[in-house]
């Protein structure tokens, strides 16, 4: 956990969100500004900045929030239309929030390459 951390605060319950879904190594909630009909967070508890300071300690905690994240899509019905997993990493990829998280995108087509 980090202080001034909105994710952090997310997984704690301090900033109110229901989890849609959750295990020991993540939390699943709907983003704030959804970018398409289902958008949901993947968030792991664990706060890592980015994918680019993950631990060789750590990578099994990506890896099960990535389950996460394929279990939350089938909960959901997405299997058969498909959906849209996404991890911004730095400036270029426009990662606003500095707690890595998968974005889970679906409902209507995605465009390649995306912007
Ligand atoms: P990033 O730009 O870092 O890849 O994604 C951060 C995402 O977190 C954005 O899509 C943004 O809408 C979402 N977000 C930011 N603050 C909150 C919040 O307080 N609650 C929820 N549910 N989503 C948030
Ligand atoms: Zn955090």
């Amino acid at each position: 956990m980090s202080v001034d951390c909105t994710f952090c605060d997310i997984v704690s319950g301090v900033i109110p969100t229901e989890h849609l879904a959750s295990d020991p190594f993540g939390v699943v909630v709907a983003d704030i500004h959804p970018q398409a009909p289902t958008h949901l967070l993947i968030i792991p508890k664990l706060h890592i900045r980015s994918l680019a300071e993950v631990t060789e300690a750590e990578w099994p905690t990506i890896g099960r929030v990535l389950g996460l994240a394929a279990r939350a899509a089938h909960a959901c019905g997405l299997d058969q239309s498909g959906y849209r997993t996404v991890i911004n990493s730095g400036l270029n990829a426009g990662q606003t929030v500095d707690h890595l998280h998968i974005h889970l995108l679906a409902g209507r087509p995605m465009l390649w390459p995306p912007g």
